[in-house]
């Protein structure tokens, strides 16, 4: 199903976000955990697209393996890193000859180390760019883009980077996958501020379940999320047990889950990071139950 069509039928759109693994093992783990999850009936399965375009061809052989072997819609992910606009073309080409109807188009972060981005000559700087490259040469392609419930940590202002989604929008984008965050009240302020900007399309929060104490420090360092200190300090007292993280971690996520469904939102977006343990107990929960296949 493309993004378009997910969030119009009034159904609840949950999606489950993978990334290539870098050796066979990882590869099992993957499968097991797809398995697993595509018995919830996600409406989609989304592939990460490494940093610095590392898993280019990975990202769309993970979608078409999805599509094929699983019978679930994939979403590949895409960014300009590293790429010509020819080569972005070219690139999607190959995507959509493969039976992939969804990108997700993002500009991609600044290799490590560097603050800034900078894009490849003859490439594009911005992920509303890719949006319209995307619309003008793939019309009916499903689109999804990043939003920052906590700003994007490069925008100059909190307005600055509200236009620049309406910039993605008003390109073309069907809906909006949040950053992951821990604190809805976040989710809520950027939700209310994206309706009085003019931005209608489906706002889907990106959901990450912690269950291990040791993960804080990593995650903290990849994004600007506020870890509630309530959680912060039970997973610090239970530093010494990992089942114990662990029922902490999930419980956590399905209260914010549930909250967050009694709020209205349309679906939910959850960064699984190949594993499906946590997903599992929040999914049955939540009420989502698993179906026979
Ligand atoms: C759901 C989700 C999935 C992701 N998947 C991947 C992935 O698979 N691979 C990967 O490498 N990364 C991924 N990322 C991370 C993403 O690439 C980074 O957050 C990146 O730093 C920004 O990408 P963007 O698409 O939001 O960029 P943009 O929307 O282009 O924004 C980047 C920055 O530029 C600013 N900006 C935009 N337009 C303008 C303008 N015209 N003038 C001035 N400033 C402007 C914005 O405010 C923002 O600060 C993902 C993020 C999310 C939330």
């Amino acid at each position: 199903m493309r993004i378009s069509e997910i969030y119009r039928s009034g159904t609840f759109g949950l999606s489950v976000e993978i990334f290539p693994p870098k050796n066979e093992s990882g590869d099992a783990e993957l499968f097991r955990t797809l398995e697993e999850l595509v018995r919830y009936k996600p409406a989609f399965v989304s592939c990460t697209y490494g940093a610095g375009g590392s898993t280019s061809k990975r990202t769309i052989e993970l979608c078409n393996t999805i599509q094929k072997d699983l019978h679930s819609t994939a979403t590949a992910h895409f960014t300009c890193v590293g790429s010509t606009r020819e080569q972005l073309v070219d690139w999607l080409k190959e995507a959509s000859e493969a039976g992939i109807g969804n990108i997700m188009a993002l500009r991609g972060d600044p290799p490590k180390g560097e603050e800034t981005f900078i894009p490849a000559d003859g490439g594009l700087k911005y992920a509303s760019e890719l949006v319209t490259l995307i619309r003008e040469n793939f019309p009916e392609m499903g689109i999804g883009v990043a939003g920052y419930p906590e700003v994007h940590p490069e925008a100059l202002t909190p307005q600055a980077d509200l236009e620049n989604l309406k910039r993605k929008v008003d390109a073309g984008a069907d809906a909006i996958y949040t950053q992951l965050f821990f604190n809805n009240q976040h989710f809520y302020r950027f939700r209310e501020r994206c309706a009085q900007a003019g931005i209608d399309r489906p706002i889907i929060p990106g959901i990450m379940p912690i269950t291990e104490y040791r993960r804080i420090q990593r995650i903290m360092s990849m994004c600007s999320s506020e870890f509630p200190a309530e959680l912060v300090g039970r997973l610090e007292a239970a530093q010494d047990d990992l089942e114990a993280q662990f029922e902490i971690g999930v419980e956590y996520a399905i209260a914010q889950c549930q909250e967050l469904i009694d709020a209205g939102v349309p679906g939910m977006h959850f960064y699984v990071l190949n594993r499906s343990q946590a997903c599992k107990r929040i999914f049955d929960a939540l009420g989502w139950h698993e179906s026979e296949a």
